[in-house]
């Protein structure tokens, strides 16, 4: 084994074993590692790199879970609790922009359209799943043309609970009701005893691969994600894309991996720290290299923050995310990002880095308006 023979197997399109992607990791050699995953990003995507103009909302932070690697989440009545009505939902949407936690960016500079709502939150002890169906109702009333992409697979375990209908019906009554595609989040790591020291209450790997299984059966496309830097060895993470990669092979449902950097700050998970740059760039290229039926990597600016996130792009990555406008998960964990971004900066990103910006919808389409688009 040598980076040598990977290099081999990557340039002839042949598929990484485990044991080539546990050899990536504990190899120093990244600028190896990040000319190979380039070769292969440009291979499936061009020059392209990916953004979206999109919306973030937590609807409430009151979770019956409180994971441990969680800062966001509260207890109901804690200080600091929030849980947003339907009503105020829809008017932050129709809010012209925020301004930028750090930025200074004035609102007038943050584009009022956006294309795409991210929502995910707390398991709220007494919403009822009719709650979430008349939020996607009246969301999509009231902005018809925004596609909402929401609900990790802990979300979903939990309303086929509070429902008491099979995964499958509650997947198809959200589906009904507006949802057109789901996040990734949840998936955290894999391994059950890394799981259970850092979220024992949060539903196992096996189950969040089983409900992205029964999404992607009833025509519903996720992200799949994986959160490194806390308690987990290479071999954790290794396993954690070949369980992913096993699951797409069947379903193609997956449309993009998302390496999520752990942050520690108002965590519970002792002696953890930031992840390095160097990790992080590791992460996104063996990712890119290890998951060959994955059409997207995306660098989370949020958590890799710009830089690294503009890094990543020459590192396999295609995709940056989106504006986002009030990032609230991450931000409550110490993430050094600002919290919202403009169009014009992450053009700005992507060209810096030598790639060509592609604004895209949900689907990877590509919109018009942006510069050099293909
Ligand atoms: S990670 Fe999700 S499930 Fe866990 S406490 Fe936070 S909001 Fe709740």
């Amino acid at each position: 084994m040598g980076i040598n023979k990977i290099e081999r197997k990557v340039l002839s399109g042949h598929c990484l074993s485990t044991d080539d992607a546990l050899f990536l990791f504990q190899s120093d050699d990244i600028f190896t590692m990040g000319r190979l995953a380039n070769i292969i990003a440009e291979k499936k995507n061009g020059k392209n790199a990916y953004f979206i103009q999109n919306r973030h909302i937590n609807p409430t932070n009151i979770c019956v879970n409180r994971c441990k690697f969680c800062a966001f989440s509260r207890s109901k009545g804690e200080k600091g609790a929030y849980e947003l009505s339907i009503k105020e939902i829809i008017k932050k949407l129709k809010r012209p922009g925020v301004r930028g936690q750090r930025s200074g960016i004035k609102s007038t500079h943050l584009s009022p359209s956006f294309s795409e709502v991210h929502i995910v939150g707390g398991l709220h002890p007494d919403w009822p799943f009719d709650f979430y169906l008349e939020m996607l109702w009246q969301i999509k009333k009231a902005l018809p043309h925004i596609h909402i992409k929401a609900f990790t697979a802990v979300e979903i375990d939990y309303f086929s609970k509070i429902s008491g209908l099979s995964l499958a019906d509650t997947l198809s009554e959200l589906r009904d009701a507006g949802l057109d595609s789901m996040p990734g989040g949840g998936a955290e790591i894999f391994d059950a005893r890394v799981r259970n020291k850092i979220c024992p209450e949060k539903i196992p790997g096996k189950r969040w691969l089983k409900i992205m299984e029964a999404a992607h059966n009833v025509g519903i496309k996720t992200n799949a994600t994986m959160l490194y830097g806390h308690l987990e060895t290479f071999k954790h993470r290794v396993e954690h894309m070949r369980k992913l990669r096993e699951l797409q092979d069947r379903t193609g449902g997956f449309q993009a991996f998302i390496p999520l950097a752990f942050h520690p700050l108002n965590t519970k998970i002792e002696g953890a720290s930031y992840t390095s740059g160097i990790d992080d760039l590791k992460t996104i290229a063996i990712s890119r290299l290890f998951l060959d039926n994955f059409q997207h990597i995306k660098a989370y600016w949020i958590m890799l923050g710009e830089k690294i996130a503009q890094l990543a792009l020459m590192f396999g990555a295609d995709d940056l995310d989106g504006t986002i406008i009030e990032e609230k998960i991450t931000h409550s964990a110490g993430a050094l990002s600002e919290n919202a971004m403009t169009r014009a900066q992450l053009v700005n990103l992507i060209e810096k880095a030598g790639k060509v910006p592609v604004e895209r919808d949900s689907f990877y389409n590509s919109v018009h308006g942006c510069p050099n688009i293909k």
